[in-house]
């Protein structure tokens, strides 16, 4: 491959433990430099790309990721958007998979992959899995189709081997290599001897050549209730009638089932008629929120509740955020909700 063609990366580094060090002084973890990434991972020099790093200052925790750093991210990816051919997000995995929902609907028009990695060891670490989550994000940011385009246009997180779509996974282990799941669509890849790519399963742009359109603004007025046995009414009320939301996000049982006595209805009721957004998301990991089930389901479908389907939390929230951001009005918010934006519901 000559230079002329030759594919460009630029590393997004936020922070997280993937891109710690040992200071040989103290032996304490510690960010490295990230101009200096080709000397302390030499396997990225192999490919045949030019890669550029960009380092957020201050680095951070991804526990304190806040939705100022999405929209960084967003504006950066658009003002280095025609110099790349793709992006990798160096982030912390605690937060990995909000920021990669988020993001997913912040980035309209996407022709290039924008892949997020980390690692559970910090990459100066003998056993670490930072090198091969970094290497392999790097292949999948060159990878272009026989065609010359982007292989996996998508917001993705790529973690031990497969590439997952960003607003489809979530952070399951906090332990093992294996952090990150996509429960309800399979992988968009998995890197083995070869990076086996499954073509049929990636969203491809209806045109390429589309300019990227960046959408930064974001309501973050929404509360995410988890329903529980012994959940008390005046709880509830608190959240679901609290005036400073505009939106909540129900986590209810299995296939979308809420408490049935009448003061949790009623309450759910009031809050929907008052106007504000209530989007049903199972606390099961698999399957699908169907509220024509049980009539504990119904009762909140009959008052007002929308079905989040197979959507993950991370990514309702994201969805919201960025709904609410770009729409005043909130009965359009909800039509939009209940439809498939980018890939991240069944339907
Ligand atoms: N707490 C760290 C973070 O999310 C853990 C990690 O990087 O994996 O930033």
């Amino acid at each position: 491959m000559s230079l002329l063609n030759k594919s460009s990366v630029l590393l997004i580094y936020t922070g997280g433990t993937i891109g710690m060090k040992e200071d040989p002084r103290d032996q304490a973890l510690r960010p490295f430099d990230f101009s200096g990434i080709l000397s302390e991972v030499p396997e990225l020099s192999m490919f045949a790309c030019k890669i550029d790093s960009y380092t957020f200052d201050p680095l951070i925790d991804s526990s304190d990721v806040e939705p100022q750093l999405w929209q960084q991210l967003a504006e950066l990816i658009r003002d280095r958007y025609d110099d790349y051919d793709g992006f990798v997000i160096l982030h912390g995995t605690d937060t990995m998979a909000y920021s990669a929902s988020a993001l997913s609907f912040m980035l309209n028009g996407l022709a290039k992959p924008v892949i997020f990695t980390g690692s559970q060891l910090p990459i100066g670490r003998a056993r670490t899995d930072g090198k091969e989550n970094l290497i392999s994000s790097v292949e999948i940011a060159c990878a272009k189709t026989p065609d010359g385009q982007a292989m996996v246009p998508e917001v993705c997180v790529f973690f031990d081997s497969m590439l997952l779509r960003g607003n489809r996974c979530t952070k399951a282990n906090s332990t093992a290599f294996h952090a990150f799941v996509s429960p309800n669509y399979p992988a968009l890849a998995e890197a083995g001897i070869n990076i086996r790519y499954n073509q049929r399963l990636i969203h491809y742009p209806a045109n390429p050549d589309w300019d990227l359109r960046i959408d930064t603004a974001l309501d973050t007025r929404v509360a995410i209730l988890k329903v529980h046995p012994g959940i008390t009414e005046q709880i509830t009320r608190h959240v679901l009638c609290d005036p400073q939301i505009r939106a909540c996000i129900l986590e209810t049982y299995g296939s979308g089932n809420a408490i049935s006595r009448p003061w949790f209805v009623d309450i759910v009721r009031e809050s929907a008629a008052s106007g504000k957004i209530l989007l049903n998301v199972s606390q099961c990991l698999s399957g699908e929120v169907d509220m024509t089930l049980y009539a504990t389901g119904m009762a909140l479908k009959n008052a007002g509740v929308l079905s989040g389907y197979d959507i993950t939390t991370e990514s309702a929230l994201g969805k919201l955020f960025h709904l609410m951001g770009i729409e005043p009005d909130n009965e359009r918010v909800k039509s939009l909700l209940e439809k498939n934006l980018r890939g991240e519901i069944s339907k």
